[in-house]
């Protein structure tokens, strides 16, 4: 069989720990073999990232701009006790967040589905995306304890010196209070993401605030989705048979619930932080999330929602057999070969990708999987695979598919 060929580079960021002997395997055993690939490579595991100050991190997400699809493998944040263990010259920052901040994106993660690992809420039989926005609000919030009577104002003092103040509370005891703020092109940024990525998946986007509470700040969350709809997106999405859709928050959490998924959930920031664990965890394994980071000038960064799998890497290290999913991982590089292939007009590799998805999925429908599908799952007598093993089933699975 003749190689599939890439017309333009596909970004590729190497990662950490287990995550990076499983991304060599997928490299070695499902792609190489297939595709004559065309990539632009940026080492970001720690030892690397030490080596060049963090600059290969700022690095990649450049290229991410230049080329406009990137596939990330997972990588360590450091914390305290990474100084000794990788000899840190100091505590760099997360790399997600350093690219995040360079392409202004969004995050999207979605699960994988499979038949035999039935999400926890019985109705839910396609995918929720959720989207988070990921500044401001409490994450950014400036607190205050309270100690006793007082009180207690926000004030704005405009760059010509005028004064604007609202009353919080007039304190007659000790309490707390927090200020909060958002910026309107981060929720700008944030609408257009989600707009756009919504008609490239073709699913219907859902947003919900607590605009009736909160009629200025929620509110302007509200109006910002609304307005720009209305101005740039009515028209596209009714071309692509989808649909907008705004509601209270209690209202969506309710009706989320009793659907049976397939859209996009856009969630503020605090909601998006607690949801995306609640669907996590309901639809089943950390390790069939995929998630994708997308700019408002559509530039797509792919990965796995799971991190470097440590526990697991150290058992690697003392020679001890892994049975690590490599499942979303390897959808973080057919979603990436997909859209690399649809920038490009090379049907071809979307052709490929779709199988190798398709490899995945009946692999494991087939009762090969590893030890955290095997525990989980309702299929009867799985064969447990290690981490290599698996990987070779899917290889074996997608060669009876080519
Ligand atoms: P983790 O790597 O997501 O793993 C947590 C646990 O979840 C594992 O110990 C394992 O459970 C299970 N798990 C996750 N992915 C799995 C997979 N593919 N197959 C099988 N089991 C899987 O989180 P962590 O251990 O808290 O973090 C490790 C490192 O990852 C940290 O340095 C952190 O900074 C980094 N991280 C990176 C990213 C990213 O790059 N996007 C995201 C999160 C964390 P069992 O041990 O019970 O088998
Ligand atoms: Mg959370």
């Amino acid at each position: 069989m003749e190689k599939i060929k890439m017309i333009t580079p596909l970004v590729e960021m190497d990662g950490d720990e287990m995550t990076r002997i499983l991304w060599k395997m997928i490299k070695d055993e499902l792609l190489n073999p297939f595709i004559e690939l065309n990539i632009d490579y940026y080492d970001l595991g720690l030892k690397y990232r030490n080596e060049t100050n963090d600059q290969v991190t700022i690095d990649s997400a450049e290229a991410t701009k230049k080329y406009g699809v990137a596939v990330k493998c997972a990588t360590i944040t450091p914390n305290a006790a990474r100084m000794p263990e990788y000899n840190l010259k100091e505590m760099y920052k997360s790399p997600n967040g350093t690219i995040r901040a360079i392409l202004d994106g969004t995050v999207f993660r979605a699960p994988i589905i499979v038949k035999g690992i039935e999400p926890l809420v019985k109705n839910w039989k396609k995918p929720i995306t959720i989207a988070r926005h990921a500044y401001g609000d409490v994450y950014r919030a400036s607190e205050m304890r309270i100690p006793g009577a007082g009180k207690a104002e926000i004030v704005f003092t405009a760059e010509d010196g005028s004064v604007t103040k609202e009353l919080i509370h007039d304190f007659k005891g000790p309490g707390i209070v927090q200020g909060m703020h958002n910026l309107t092109d981060s929720i700008e940024s944030f609408a257009r993401s989600c707009f756009n990525f919504a008609l490239d998946i073709k699913q219907d986007l859902w947003f919900a605030t607590k605009d009736t509470i909160s009629k200025k700040y929620d509110h302007t969350f509200k109006d910002i989705f609304q307005d720009m709809y209305d101005a740039e997106y009515d028209d596209k999405f009714k071309a692509a048979g989808i649909e907008y859709f705004y509601t209270l928050i209690d209202d969506a959490v309710a009706r989320v619930m009793r659907s049976e998924g397939g859209y996009i959930w856009a969630c503020k920031n605090y909601d998006g932080d607690v949801m995306s664990d609640m669907v996590a965890t309901a639809f089943g394994s950390l390790a069939m999330m995929t998630s994708v980071l997308v700019s408002p000038q559509g530039y797509y960064e792919y990965e796995a929602a799971h991190g470097t799998v440590q526990r697991h890497y150290y058992k690697h290290l003392k020679g001890e057999e892994t049975s690590t999913n490599s499942v979303a991982t390897i959808f973080a590089w057919t979603g990436a070969l997909r859209k690399r292939g649809e920038l490009d007009g090379n049907k071809e590799l979307g052709v490929f990708a779709d199988k190798l998805d398709a490899a995945c999925i009946k692999t494991i429908e087939a009762g090969k999987m590893t030890k955290d599908l095997a525990l989980i799952t309702s299929i009867p007598d799985v064969a447990v695979l290690n981490s290599y093993d698996f990987i070779k089933a899917i290889r074996a699975t997608l060669e009876e598919m080519l």
